[in-house]
């Protein structure tokens, strides 16, 4: 029956397709309500065909300080960021479409797969993908609201998301401001100048 709806040509079938790629890359029926319109039970339907099991209940993640917990993390979400920039650029709209999500995230994934030399962090994570979808959208909404802001370098010039609300030595760049301590980790400039930290 999902089928039927799925390869349906009507604007609903439409949804629920762009509702499935989605649920596929991982997002939470909370999510893909926002970005489509489906009502809650077909989203909670649609999420079991999918996975085969119930979607997880409670609070989505939300970590807004998650761009600079690592260096490694603004540099995925500045891949992605900038992706959802360019896009709305070149289609000259600023709100979030649930295509122009899909596709960001989509090369998001392609590009931080391919990269040859991975951190430590993304060789831990399958695919290398350190944002999951769901931080994904939080980060959108937190760039939309200015909250993030991309930057350019003035020593490499790579464009970087910064968080706006923290003072500005700790808005740095994650190329240029790192050191890796002696386990191959990457870490900030900033905190090397911490007095006590840990081994
Ligand atoms: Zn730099």
């Amino acid at each position: 029956m999902m089928q039927v709806y799925l390869n349906s040509t009507s604007s609903m079938g439409y949804e629920l397709s762009l509702a499935e790629t989605l649920f596929k890359l991982g997002a939470r029926p909370p999510i893909v309500r926002s970005l489509c319109h489906i009502g809650p039970k077909t989203a909670i339907r649609l999420y079991k065909a999918i996975h085969q099991r119930s979607p997880k209940q409670g609070m989505l993640p939300y970590d807004p300080y998650w761009i600079v917990r690592s260096s490694v993390h603004d540099l995925h979400a500045s891949i992605f960021l900038g992706l959802i920039h360019d896009l709305s650029q070149q289609q000259c709209q600023s709100d979030l479409s649930a295509e122009r999500f899909i596709t960001a995230y989509q090369l998001y994934c392609k590009i931080v797969a391919n990269n040859p030399r991975p951190s430590k962090l993304e060789a831990g994570a399958p695919q290398a993908i350190l944002l999951d979808i769901n931080r994904a959208w939080q980060q959108t909404g937190q760039f939309k609201s200015g909250d993030i802001r991309l930057v350019g370098c003035e020593k490499c010039q790579a464009r970087h998301v910064v968080l706006n609300k923290i003072p500005k030595p700790f808005q740095q760049c994650p190329i240029c401001d790192v050191w890796a301590d002696k386990t191959g980790r990457r870490r900030w400039t900033t905190v090397k100048l911490k007095p006590k930290q840990k081994p």
